[in-house]
Formats: C-alpha cells, structure tokens, sequence
C-alpha cells in the first residue's frame, strides 16, 4: 500500500502531515511513502530528510496512485478530483457547515477520516490533534503577544529603577489555556486565569495561577461527560462578563481561548472592555477563526484601536511554529493509521465497529457514514 503526502494547497498551511520520523514508522509497517516535493519547505524539512528516512520524493499527480492520503486540512474539490475512488485520506476535515464538502467526499468514493474527533479516550491520547496543536497554539499565543506588547513580561529590578511584572489574565483554561498560562508564568509574568468548568480551577492553580470565576451552581454543572465546556445562560454570561470587566481593566495582556464544540465561540471581551483597558495593552484572540472571543478581533490581523490596545487576531497559530506543530501532528496521524493497518498481511482494514473509527470517519464506500453529517432519508 502506498501512502502519499501532499504539499497543502493552501498557502496559508505551512505544516505537513508527515515527518522523517513518521515516514520510518511507516515504513517499518510495510508502507510504500510519497511525499511531494517541498511538502515540508514550511515546517523546516527538506525533501533529502524526508529522502533519507525512506520516503520517494514525488508530485502533486502521484495522489492519483495513492490508497492513503496524509494531509493537514480538507482536500479541495480539485485536490479530490485527482484521488482514486477508495483512497483513505485523514486530514483535520473542518466539516461543520460544509457538508457539500463532506457529501463531495462520500461521492468521490473517499474514506475520509476526521482528526479532530477522536474521542478523548486513553488509548486515543496520542492521536490527539486538538490537544497538540492547542499546545503549541497557547504557547505561541504568549510569545506573540511579548512581540507587540513593548515592555517586559518579568520584573527587572535594576540599578536604573525597576520594571514592573506585566499582568496575564487567559481566559479558557484548557489545553490552549494552560499552556499560555504557564509559558506567561515561565517569562516572569502574574498570571490569573478563568474558565466555566470546574475542573479547570485546580489546573490554574497547580500552574501556580490565580483562577478568577463566577463559582455559582451552573458553573458546578458545567463540564460535559466529554470534558468539554457547555454554552452558559445568559445569566450567568452577564454575571460573568460584570467580573471579568472589572479584572480585565487591570491587565496588559489577555489571552483568550475559549470554545464550544459545534458553536461558535463565547464573546467574552466587549468593544467597552476593550475600551476601559490601559494604553499599550494587548489582547491575543486564540478563537478568532471560530467567530472570536473578543469584540473587534480581525482574523489575519493585529488591530490597535485609538486607545492603543492591540487586538491580536492571526490566524492558524499552530502553524506560526510550524516545525514543531507538523513533528507532532504528523505523530498523531501515525498513531491513527498504525491502528488502520493489518499487522499480519499489512493491508488496510478499516474495522467499522471500532469506537475511533466510529467517531472520525465521514464518508465511506460512496456513503457519507459519520452521524452528524448523514442527511434524514426522505
Ligand atoms: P476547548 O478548546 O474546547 O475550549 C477551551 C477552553 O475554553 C475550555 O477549557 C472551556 O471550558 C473554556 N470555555 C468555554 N466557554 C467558556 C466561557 N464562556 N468562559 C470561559 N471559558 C470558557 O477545550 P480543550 O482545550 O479541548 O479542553 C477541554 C477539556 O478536555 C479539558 O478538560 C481538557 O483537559 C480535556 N482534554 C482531555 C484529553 C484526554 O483525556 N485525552 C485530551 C485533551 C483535553
């Protein structure tokens, strides 16, 4: 069987979906590896890496020979229209809202497997995408905001007087959250932090955070079976947005990330929170590709508003330190496809009554499969 490894299309993608220390794994399984040529200019790996690990070095046409297809993002219909009829592709699919991308999919004969929902069990931890790019993407979320925020994170005390440490208050403390806020107490900052699941409050804490919340008795229920956050009443937003005006006046830097899965994003900051915020402040929006948590957040952009605080706005963090994102997505694609292969004949074998397949496959046989994708028969 042959695995291939396309250049993403999309400019604004620089990781890859495959590493040379993937392409040996792969290979150890009986895999035949294409990679396409510059696939991993953008995330620091030459092809004579990619070369040297055992992959062919190949072109964009080879997909059409491929029976499994690596790739970061969703193929686009060109991208589809090279594929042969019962390729798997596995890939982060994006697929809410687009089902005539998903239905594209099941028409084109894919197997297409969804990244982004692989239930958060144990043994699924390793294929994990969200959590290791939302890693990364928290981590970069801080240095970016060191690059435009113009004064130290850390006290310095020193002989021409001392600068005083810069305030940090993340907001959404899960994988993303957490890594911001430890990366802002690495750098020296005061780091305080919120969230509406419960759990999250003795996160904050062992990272040696203050958690700042509206601890009332929906926010004891918040958390869903998943782990993931439920969207809040409106009471309980206003309560919250009344506490979090008040502390946000008092921060230089806020980093927000907060989501829930299948909605779009909580507006957390308002444009008049923004307003009451010191000059020279900086917001980074880690949820602006998913509407924002933050009134007057531009995706691509870092705004300053006449008041000067800066709204930080980039889009595909994890792709702004792409080396490392692509080592460990190109990992958690591996873990996936290991569990796809027959040890014994090293043939794909795609066990339908498997809970990870059950969760991430879309399309199948012609058939769009996954449940919140298959359209009522009428
Ligand atoms: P996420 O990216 O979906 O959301 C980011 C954070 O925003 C979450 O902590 C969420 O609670 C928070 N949030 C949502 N609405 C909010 C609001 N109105 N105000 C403030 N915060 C709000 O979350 P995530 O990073 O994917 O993590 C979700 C949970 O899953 C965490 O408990 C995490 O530890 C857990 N997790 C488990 C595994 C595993 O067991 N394999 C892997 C990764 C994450």
């Amino acid at each position: 069987r042959t695995v291939f490894i396309p250049k993403e299309v999309d400019q604004a993608e620089p990781r890859v979906a495959a590493s040379p220390d993937t392409v040996k794994r792969m290979k150890a399984l009986g895999l035949d590896v294409v990679v396409e040529s510059g696939a991993g200019t953008a995330s620091r790996i030459p092809d004579a890496e990619f070369e040297k690990a055992g992959a062919s070095i190949g072109s964009a046409g080879d997909a059409g020979r491929a029976d499994i297809i690596l790739k970061v993002r969703r193929p686009t219909s060109d991208e589809i229209s090279g594929y042969r009829s019962g390729t798997v592709v596995i890939a982060i699919m994006d697929p809410y809202d687009r089902q005539d991308a998903v239905d594209a999919m099941g028409e084109a004969g894919l197997s297409a497997f969804a990244m982004e929902f692989m239930p958060r069990i144990t043994r699924a931890q390793v294929m994990d995408v969200l959590s290791s790019q939302a890693n990364l993407a928290g981590y970069q979320a801080v240095v970016d905001a060191a690059a435009v925020y113009d004064r130290a994170l850390p006290m310095m005390m020193t002989a021409a007087g001392t600068v005083p440490a810069a305030k940090v208050f993340v907001m959404g403390a899960g994988v993303a959250g957490l890594q911001a806020i430890a990366t802002a107490r690495r750098l020296g900052a005061v780091v305080t932090a919120t969230d509406v699941r419960p759990a999250a409050k003795e996160q904050v804490a062992s990272l040696g955070a203050k958690f700042v919340a509206v601890e009332d008795e929906e926010f004891k229920a918040a958390e869903t079976a998943g782990g993931y956050a439920k969207e809040m009443s409106k009471a309980y937003q206003d309560k919250q947005a009344a506490l979090v005006a008040e502390h946000i006046a008092k921060q230089d830097i806020v980093i927000t990330t907060a989501l829930i899965p299948g909605r779009p994003a909580p507006k957390l900051v308002s444009a008049a929170m923004v307003a009451a915020m010191k000059p020279g402040s900086v917001i980074v929006d880690l949820a602006v590709e998913r509407g924002g948590n933050v009134e007057g957040a531009k995706p691509g952009e870092a705004v300053t508003n006449d008041n000067g605080v800066t709204i930080v706005g980039y889009n595909n963090v994890p792709g702004r330190i792409a080396a490392s994102a692509s080592l460990l997505y190109a990992r958690n694609l591996f873990a996936f496809l290991e569990t796809l292969i027959d040890k014994n004949t090293r043939d794909l074998a795609i066990d339908r009554d498997d809970e990870l397949v059950k969760a991430t496959l879309l399309t199948h046989e012609g058939q769009v499969v996954h449940p919140n994708f298959t359209r009522p028969v009428v």
